[in-house]
């Protein structure tokens, strides 16, 4: 392995050129996996806030954290309970589950597919039991973040050491032009999340086993002002608000169970909201 220079952060605007590390349970498979080439890693742990008040919840917080705090909302609460295993959960930021890459096979044994800079989704006509079921046109990858959908059902807003947006402006769809599935620019980090605190909120997790696995669909459910937002992990290469039912779903020969699962669970998740 290369050598790579490891520093501390020692303020939000140290990582310009560099790659931010906070738990690691990405950013060191990734290098590992070659799939990542750093020069420097910068350890943000130092500068990016990390305690929970109220709806203000530090980016640096684990997911463990969040998971047993009663002043999070159930949605973040479940969603962050039923992610990965107690050990990674415990490293795991929130900032860097919201950044985590996907987890298309062909992407992590760096075939040199769209997301990549290549010229060809090979999931879209190879192995795709996993993969997305919306907006899969250009790249069929599957966002992996349980966490990113509740926050997105929630309508949390996010407060970079550059910006504030809603989560919903996080995240984009990847084109031919630009290959990105976030809007982070370099050197931007995740400081801190506004969580409104809904009326009701739900998560609810469909899984290839029953604990310690990625999303084959997640759905989470807020209501607000008599308002639901539903969004769901594991169907779209973003993290994906409903909106208008799942009739714009595209699924591939071999993923059209996941829109199944989707619809029940859409439809499980409002009963469970309504009181049923
Ligand atoms: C085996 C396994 C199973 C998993 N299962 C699930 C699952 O079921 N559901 C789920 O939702 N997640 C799952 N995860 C993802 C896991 O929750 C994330 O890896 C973890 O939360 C990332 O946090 P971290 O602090 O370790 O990030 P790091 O590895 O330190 O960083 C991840 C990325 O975010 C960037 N980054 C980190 N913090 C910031 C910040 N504040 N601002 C800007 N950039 C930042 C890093 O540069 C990097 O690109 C799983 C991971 C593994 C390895
Ligand atoms: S789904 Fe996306 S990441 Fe996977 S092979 Fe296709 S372009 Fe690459």
């Amino acid at each position: 392995m290369r050598d790579i220079e490891l520093r501390q952060a020692s303020s939000t605007t140290d990582v310009d050129g560099a790659t931010p590390i906070h738990g690691g349970t990405e950013v060191v498979p990734l290098i590992r996996a070659g799939l990542l080439k750093a020069d420097t890693l910068v350890d943000i742990r130092g500068v990016i806030p990390r305690g929970i008040d109220g709806a203000r919840i530090g980016a640096g917080a684990t997911l463990a954290e969040l998971e047993c705090d009663p002043q999070v909302p159930a949605a973040l609460r479940e969603a962050c309970k039923l992610a990965a295993s107690p050990q990674l959960r415990n490293m795991g930021s929130v900032g860097g589950n919201l950044l985590q890459a996907t987890r298309c096979w062909y992407w992590r044994l760096d075939w040199p597919c769209r997301l990549h800079g290549g010229d060809e989704c090979f999931a879209r006509d190879g192995e795709h039991r996993e993969h997305a079921i919306i907006a899969n046109d250009f790249c069929a990858s599957a966002h992996p973040s349980d966490v990113a959908a509740a926050l997105l059902a929630l309508d949390a807003t996010l407060r970079t050491n550059r910006r504030e947006l809603p989560i919903a402006d996080l995240y984009r769809l990847p084109t031919e032009d630009d290959r990105r599935t976030t809007t982070l620019e370099s050197g931007e980090l995740i400081l801190e999340l506004n969580v409104p605190e809904p009326e009701g909120s739900v998560y609810l997790k469909a899984m290839e086993r029953k604990r310690w696995a990625f999303p084959m669909v997640g759905v989470a459910a807020a209501r607000s002002s008599g308002v639901t937002r539903v969004a769901l992990a594991g169907v779209a290469p973003i993290p994906w608000l409903l909106q208008g039912g799942l009739d714009q779903a595209t699924p591939l020969p071999r993923n059209a169970y996941k829109l199944d699962v989707a619809k029940t669970l859409v439809q499980r998740a409002e009963t469970a909201l309504n009181g049923g």
